[in-house]
């Protein structure tokens, strides 16, 4: 059972090994051996939270590296709530937050990673995608949007792009949401009785709830096929957002810790300066 206090345990709990194609179940949605109890999680996400805030300084700082954060869910799995819970003391100033949409014309008359190279993080930033490169090997593959054989390629793709921004400076983090269809239900019927959340409800997640088994079995293979040793995915449960936020913050607090971005050296001798 993992030490909610040693990220370095959690992290193993939740990290995909390369080939390796895990079972999207109930189980794992809740992930109730993954971090058992809810005890004191609010108050430790705030504090990594504040801490995330703290280390994306230093990075800014250096000037030599960035983070980034990839986000993959199906609808409602709380994409939007994990950068609220987990980035919500990170300022404005520190982060770059992309949310990828089917892409525009233009987009569509490039590569598919044009888009999403344009987007990656300055060096110093905290980069988050909300959906990603990722979309194209999901939602492509299971409306059948290029032919086989191209869809194919792009894992392949996707590892020597990801290798090429680690080589660069560019630390990648890869979280799958994963909630079960039943909680989804939940959250859906949940918009659908509140008026104020009548326009988060997009009647176009009913096609993709239809196509549910299709999707978890393309969630599998993207997970298998691209979970490298520089860019592995974490799968985490996300039926509870407690759990979702207290193991993702860890994580991403844990990463740059582990970092340990260093402020540049000034080209001048600071005790040199009397300010009068
Ligand atoms: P979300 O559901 O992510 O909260 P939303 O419902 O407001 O967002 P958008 O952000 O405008 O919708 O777009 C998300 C939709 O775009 C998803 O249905 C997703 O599958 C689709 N999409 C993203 N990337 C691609 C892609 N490369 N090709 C086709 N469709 C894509």
């Amino acid at each position: 059972m993992a030490n909610h206090t040693d990220w370095r345990q959690l992290d193993a709990a939740v990290r995909v090994s390369p080939g390796d194609l895990r079972a999207l179940s109930d189980e794992t949605a809740l992930g109730k051996e993954v971090l058992p109890s809810k005890d004191d999680a609010e108050p430790r996400t705030e504090e990594d939270a504040a801490a995330i805030n703290g280390l994306q300084d230093r990075l800014y700082a250096e000037q030599r590296r960035a983070l980034l954060v990839v986000l993959q869910g199906m609808d409602t799995s709380g994409k939007d709530g994990t950068v609220r819970g987990v980035f919500n003391a990170t300022g404005p100033m520190g982060v770059e937050l992309t949310p990828f949409g089917k892409p525009s014309d233009e987009e569509l008359a490039h590569d598919f990673l044009w888009r999403i190279h344009a987007r990656v993080p300055h060096r110093g930033m905290i980069g988050i995608f909300n959906r990603s490169h990722y979309e194209d090997v999901l939602v492509v593959k299971v409306r059948n949007l290029v032919p086989a054989a191209e869809l194919e390629r792009r894992y392949d793709q996707i590892n020597a792009f990801e290798k090429h921004l680690t080589e660069n400076g560019v630390t990648i983090l890869k979280f799958m949401l994963h909630i079960s269809r039943k909680e989804q239900g939940e959250r859906l019927r949940e918009r659908l009785a509140d008026p104020d959340k009548h326009w988060k409800f997009n009647p176009g997640d009913l096609d993709d709830r239809k196509l549910w088994d299709d999707y978890m079995a393309a969630y599998q293979t993207m997970m298998a096929r691209c979970s490298t040793p520089h860019a592995p995915w974490r799968l985490i449960p996300s039926d509870k957002k407690w759990r979702r936020d207290a193991i993702i913050a860890r994580i991403v607090r844990g990463t740059l810790e582990a970092m340990n971005p260093q402020p540049r050296k000034p080209g001048f001798d600071p005790h040199s300066f009397v300010i009068d």
